[in-house]
């Protein structure tokens, strides 16, 4: 039996990933779920599995989950370090699907442990792409991509040399507000901003899609697990979220990876892989289908997208500076406190107002946090200032 974590398993991708792994039970041999908020959910689904352990981020709420677990097996657990714990644990496959930096520490437990982790959290690599790597490459564990871009193109590398690709496309639905007036963008609601035309996915994540937020960590996402140069990474809007990403070789082909929005796909990837077993997915018809559109990005709709190509450019601490802000200005856009265009402007405040010793220390997981507390003080003054 395979031993599996899932981290942010109250969550979507967590969700989707019980939904594949409770169709094996005996396949599996569940060691830790972690959530947040969602105590029922995650009591529930440690019983369910048969956890080794349950653990809440959120302290608070661990006499909660010991009611919910109680009668049962499960061993209950809460707070950060408990997390940490949790990461330390023995498993096979890790699914790092926490939302926020907060999935980096885990994370790198894990990958330290020797396990396979399944990163769905973009974050990690955004904030500490050199040190999720390194830390892979020390302790032999396999890093597998499950955003649905990035799986889709390690699925179009498969028995590929690096040297012949040119380029790689990331496409991109262009969110809920990717026909909408500019003018009308200030006036944007949370409601409206949280409804994905194509994905059911987490509320963060639906946000970032329309802001192109969630691309632009994509942008830099892609950089650091392909190890490709900034300026070969191109997004393409394409509307019908069909084809996930494509990649350019030198002979002038592209290989694009076409299937249905639903992330199941790119989770029973990473879970089966180097393996492909049959997933409960749609299967597409492309006749019915008929036609796949495709337009450039506009930059001065999606500012988000100019802001990560000069993150990629600055390199060092510059994408755990950029990722804090984006997340406190996505907090700042949640809680009312700013319109919808003004989270890229305090993002780009935070990133031109940063120490440059911040961004050039050295890349350890002590820096990358001071980086991120750093820099969401500063967005939170950004957005005091300009309230005030
Ligand atoms: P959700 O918001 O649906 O779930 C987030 C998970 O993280 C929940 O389990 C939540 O617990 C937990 N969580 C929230 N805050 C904390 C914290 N401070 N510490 C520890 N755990 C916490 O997010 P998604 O599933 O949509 O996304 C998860 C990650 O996967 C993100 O990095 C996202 O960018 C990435 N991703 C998501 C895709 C999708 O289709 N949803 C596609 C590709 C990538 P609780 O709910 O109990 O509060």
């Amino acid at each position: 039996m395979r031993r599996v974590s899932i981290f942010g398993a109250t969550g979507s991708i967590g969700q989707n990933t019980i939904d594949l792994i409770a169709r094996e039970p005996d396949a599996y041999d569940v060691v830790a779920l972690t959530g947040s908020s969602n105590i029922k959910q995650l009591a529930q689904d440690a019983i369910r599995l048969r956890a080794d352990v349950a653990v809440t981020a959120d302290e608070a709420r661990l006499d909660d989950l010991r009611a919910a677990l109680s009668g049962s097996d499960v061993e209950a657990a809460a707070g950060q370090a408990a997390l940490t714990e949790a990461g330390c644990r023995p498993s096979d496959w890790v699914m790092s699907a926490i939302v926020g930096a907060a999935g980096l520490a885990p994370g790198l437990c894990a990958l330290e442990q020797g396990a396979t982790l399944a990163l769905a959290n973009k974050e990690s690599l955004v904030c500490a792409g050199q040190l999720i790597l390194s830390t892979a490459k020390a302790h032999d564990a396999r890093l597998l991509p499950v955003d649905s871009e990035h799986s889709a193109v390690f699925q179009a590398l498969v028995g590929e040399d690096m040297s012949a690709v040119e380029r790689i496309i990331i496409t991109a639905s262009g969110g809920a507000f990717r026909d909408w007036p500019l003018d009308k963008l200030a006036k944007a609601t949370l409601a409206e901003a949280s409804s994905h035309p194509n994905w059911d996915m987490g509320q963060r994540i639906t946000i970032d899609s329309a802001s192109m937020f969630n691309k632009a960590l994509e942008l830099i996402e892609t950089r650091e697990y392909f190890g490709v140069r900034g300026d070969q990474i191109e997004v393409l809007v394409h509307p019908e979220s069909m084809i996930h990403a494509m990649v350019g070789f030198n002979d002038g082909a592209l290989m694009a990876h076409v299937g249905p929005p639903d992330m199941r796909h790119a989770i029973g990837y990473a879970l089966n892989w180097p393996d492909r077993q049959p997933l409960p997915v749609e299967r597409l018809d492309l006749a019915q289908i008929g036609s796949l559109t495709f337009r450039a990005p506009d930059e001065v709709r999606w500012p988000a997208l100019r802001l990560a190509r000069e993150v990629m450019e600055r390199g060092g601490l510059s994408g755990a500076v950029f990722n804090a802000a984006k997340e406190t200005a996505l907090d700042g856009f949640i809680a009312g406190n700013i319109n919808f265009p003004a989270m890229a402007e305090v993002v780009d405040e935070v990133l031109n107002c940063t120490d440059p010793g911040h961004i050039d220390a050295p890349m350890t997981l002590d820096n990358v946090l001071t980086a991120d507390q750093m820099a969401r003080q500063a967005a939170r003054d950004v957005i005091e200032q300009r309230a005030g």
